[in-house]
């Protein structure tokens, strides 16, 4: 990753700047890094602080034994939300990063062994459904039409929209009425395909974006529509690719990432946001702050509850947090080239094992997994002859109480069982290097809230107007940016919160 300027170089770079208004922007996830180029092209003067030793938030990268791990995302879709940071810039996106698309885009794989090759070919697509029951196929078709309604609907229309105001609610009901969101993806999907492996293909998919889908709104349906549109794609070099192109326009813009660089709070006075506290102790004047890190975490410990009137404690701790996620990064010394790029690797139960994760906040002896294995794409991401992986398993956040210290290591050997026993033979003795993520790195590494995975868990009720607005409710010139605002998480989620940022913040030019 590109080094950026040190806290030590701050005074003398910003010195000598043309006088903009200062616009601070608190972590550089994916929805840090797109605001900030997108108000550094609003005329404002920017600067990112992150509290980690590299940019990307969850899509930082790791690099260890000679194996390279994207930690976080690795299924692209709507790159074209990547390509407008681009153009913003006046660049060109494939110019900087190359994106290969998947096809298919992922084998889903039952405990049974038999599999499921998702694409958005309609034809093969229609091939896979028969060897199931060919009976479901018309329903897949009708399905696909409510997707592509609810990608029209819920991510053209309202995903930019900023629900500001309890009027971009009332404007959007309709909508929700068209989509009948009320509904769960599971219920949808229910209502047209009958065979039960089948409606897990069909309905697993808000699990990437940290959403149950026995209770996600069914308008998530978007994504089946938008994987078929625009495809599902991984960049060479992995994800980590994708941030450093970032982070070079952003270096470009003149836009300093500083880096170890934790924001301690969000200085307020008189209703206004002032600028940050850093952990040293430096205060950091801005014109407006724009926090891309965890919003329950920014209002419970970035703001003094004297200042919020709306996201009390109380309500920040009554809200309902996506699931958490152990993730074991691993490396083989072998290749298993019939392991495709993405595949779920899914454990007998599914809505059980998803009230317990949701539900119950408790800890399973199964699980089902994603395995990821780049390497099939991009084998400069291990050493000749290896492979990278990492395997995800949802898990229940902090609330279930799980000592993480204590079970990740036979966790991690559980998954390794399985793993062994299934689709990768002799893993055990094939191993050069490990590594995992619990719930309570996140909790402890990245700031999230309770350890959640996503942020807040996207339901009805926390979705469009009721999630922390992207202008806060309760701080005059705070905003908010990144999975836990709207529309929500996931690469092209938090893209679009950037977008929706940019209409509720006023142009630079209206601040001198
Ligand atoms: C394992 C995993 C796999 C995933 N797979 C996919 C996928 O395949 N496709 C997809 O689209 N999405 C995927 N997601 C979801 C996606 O990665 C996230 O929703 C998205 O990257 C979140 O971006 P963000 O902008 O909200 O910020 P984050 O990435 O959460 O970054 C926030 C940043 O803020 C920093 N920060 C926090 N507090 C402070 C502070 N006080 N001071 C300074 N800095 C601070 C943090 O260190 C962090 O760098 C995955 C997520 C995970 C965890």
């Amino acid at each position: 990753m590109n080094a950026f300027r040190s806290l030590e170089d701050r005074r003398s770079f910003t010195a000598a700047k043309p006088v903009r208004p200062k616009a601070i922007v608190i972590g550089s996830g994916f929805g840090g890094l797109a605001a900030a180029i997108r108000l550094s092209c609003r005329g404002y003067d920017v600067e990112i602080f992150e509290k980690l030793e590299q940019a990307g938030g969850r899509a930082s990268v790791h690099r260890q034994d000679g194996f390279t791990f994207d930690a976080g995302p690795t299924i692209i879709t709507a790159p074209f939300l990547l390509e407008e940071l681009w153009t913003l810039c006046g660049r060109h996106f494939s110019e900087d990063v190359d994106l290969r698309p998947m096809d298919p885009f992922y084998r889903i794989r039952f405990d049974d062994g038999t599999h499921f090759d998702y694409s958005g070919d309609q034809a093969a697509m229609c091939d896979q459904i028969a060897k199931f029951d060919v009976a479901d196929i018309e329903g897949y078709k009708r399905l696909m039409d409510v997707a592509e309604l609810c990608r029209k609907l819920g991510f053209e229309e309202m995903g930019a929209i900023a629900f500001d105001r309890f009027s971009d609610l009332l404007s959007a009901l309709p909508s929700f009425a068209r989509m009948k969101a009320w509904r769960s993806i599971h219920d949808l999907v229910a209502q047209h395909i009958r065979h039960p492996k089948l409606r897990v293909v069909m309905s697993f998919h808000p699990l990437l974006i940290g959403g149950n889908p026995f209770s996600v709104t069914s308008a998530y349906a978007l994504i089946h529509s938008l994987e078929r549109n625009w495809g599902v794609h991984s960049a060479m070099g992995g994800t980590g690719a994708i941030v450093q192109g970032l982070v070079n326009l952003l270096h470009e813009r003149q836009v300093p990432i500083h880096l170890n660089a934790a924001v301690k709070k969000i200085r307020v006075t008189q209703g206004k946001a002032q600028g940050i506290e850093l952990d040293g102790g430096e205060f950091v004047p801005a014109d407006i702050v724009v926090s891309n890190a965890d919003s329950a975490w920014t209002y419970r410990y970035l703001v003094d509850e004297q200042h919020r009137s709306h996201w009390t404690n109380r309500r920040i701790d009554k809200g309902r947090y996506s699931m958490g996620l152990f993730v074991w990064y691993f490396g083989t010394r072998k290749m298993y080239s019939d392991v495709p790029h993405h595949m779920m690797v899914l454990g007998p139960r599914y809505e059980g094992l998803l009230t317990d994760i949701f539900k119950r906040h408790k800890l399973s002896q199964d699980f089902s997994l994603y395995l990821h294995r780049p390497t099939a794409t991009d084998p400069s991401l291990a050493p000749p002859g290896c492979d990278t992986f990492y395997a995800l398993s949802p898990v229940p956040h902090l609330d279930s109480g799980t000592d993480w210290a204590q079970q990740a290591e036979s966790y991690r050997q559980s998954i390794a069982r399985v793993l062994e026993a299934s689709v990768l033979p002799g893993l055990t003795d094939s191993l050069v290097t490990s590594k995992v993520a619990t719930p309570q790195d996140f909790h402890d590494r990245l700031w999230s809230y309770k350890g959640a995975g996503f942020g807040l868990e996207p339901i009805l009720l926390q979705s469009a107007w009721f999630r922390p607005h992207n202008r806060s409710e309760d701080i005059e010139g705070l905003y908010m940016v990144g999975a836990s605002t709207h529309p929500g998480a996931g690469v092209p989620g938090v893209l679009m919160s950037a977008k929706a940022l940019e209409t509720v913040v006023p142009h630079a030019s209206t601040l001198v």
